[in-house]
């Protein structure tokens, strides 16, 4: 089971499940009766549908044979509009932290993750224009596996940290290197407006699997630049939930990215090929299971400068 977050005509986004038959086609779930509603309606609108399928959920024992939509006729939206918190960590991928060293970076083997975070406001749609900010010249993407907190957790082990996680999707950390790379730091570098395209379809832990067998994949105009699974980490989504749960309250609808792996144009023997230009397609994705497009733009108001 997946689930797909979308709008229709301008009304509120609501919850459906991707369509087992149809490609790129979802499933409309009926809207909750009253009292299906929760009393408290806070907390992201996907995991309040998550819970109305979970057991004990009004949608648990329903035939689900909604209206077939396709895709195209639907305005996707990302899992979470607003998350609380984005967290993501730093060189997580050996394959990363290697193509850093052959590159001449000075980069440690990580004993412990290193976490940043990202702003609520980068957040963007599939399918949304992404804008290089004016004077920027080395936009890069970084696909990333990205986990969807359910519940609040503080201070929980590896092996109870899933649990507290409703589901994984797929993220594009982009990053405007120069300014990484020129002293201006990595906060500034990865928190211009749009900079998280954020995939509309969650699969719900249940449904994932093991996510070290979840295979990351970036392609620029159709050529894959990073292809790898979860496998090739340091830490796990489980000891990265755990990490940050000992350093901060996780609550519903906060996001961790699970770092990416080798491929990113920054590293590539000809960088300058390799940066993101304007009218650049570029589509991240968990391989089967979620992705996300964005399209290039210049332009958009936001500068370096
Ligand atoms: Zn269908």
């Amino acid at each position: 089971m997946r689930l797909i977050r979308y709008s229709r005509g301008g009304a509120a986004a609501r919850t459906g499940l991707v369509c087992a038959v149809h490609e790129s086609c979802l499933v409309e779930l009926p809207a909750p009766t009253a009292t299906a509603a929760p009393a408290d309606d806070s907390g992201p609108e996907l995991l309040r549908a998550l819970a109305r399928l979970a057991p004990g959920g009004d949608l648990a024992v329903t035939p689900r044979d909604g209206e077939h939509l396709p895709w195209a006729t639907v305005e996707l939206r990302p899992v979470v509009e607003r998350p609380g918190k984005v967290l993501a960590v730093g060189c997580n991928f050996v394959s990363h932290r290697d193509e850093a060293l052959r590159a001449g970076e000075q980069l440690p083997e990580p004993t412990r993750p290193y976490l940043f975070a990202k702003m609520p406001s980068t957040v963007a749609a599939d399918g949304q224009d992404v804008f290089v900010p004016r004077g920027g010249r080395c936009l890069d993407y970084e696909v990333e596996l990205t986990v969807v907190i359910g519940s609040t957790c503080r201070a929980v082990a590896p092996e109870e940290a899933l649990s507290h996680v409703a589901g994984y999707t797929v993220a594009n950390d982009l990053t405007l290197r120069e300014v990484l790379f020129t002293g201006q730091g990595l906060f500034e570098a990865k928190n211009f407006d749009g900079f998280l395209p954020l995939s509309s379809v969650l699969v719900p832990t249940a449904s994932a699997g093991d996510p070290r067998d979840l295979r990351l994949r970036t392609r620029v105009n159709g050529d894959v630049r990073q292809s790898e699974t979860m496998a090739g980490a340091y830490f796990s989504c489980a000891e990265l939930v755990s990490y940050a749960s000992h350093r901060m309250t996780l609550d519903p609808g906060d996001l961790i990215l699970c770092g990416t792996p080798s491929g990113v144009a920054a590293f590539a023997d000809d960088p300058a090929s390799q940066y993101l230009n304007d009218s650049d397609r570029v589509v991240a994705e968990i391989e089967g299971v979620a992705s996300v497009t964005s399209i290039v733009r210049t332009g958009g108001g936001l500068s370096v400068d």
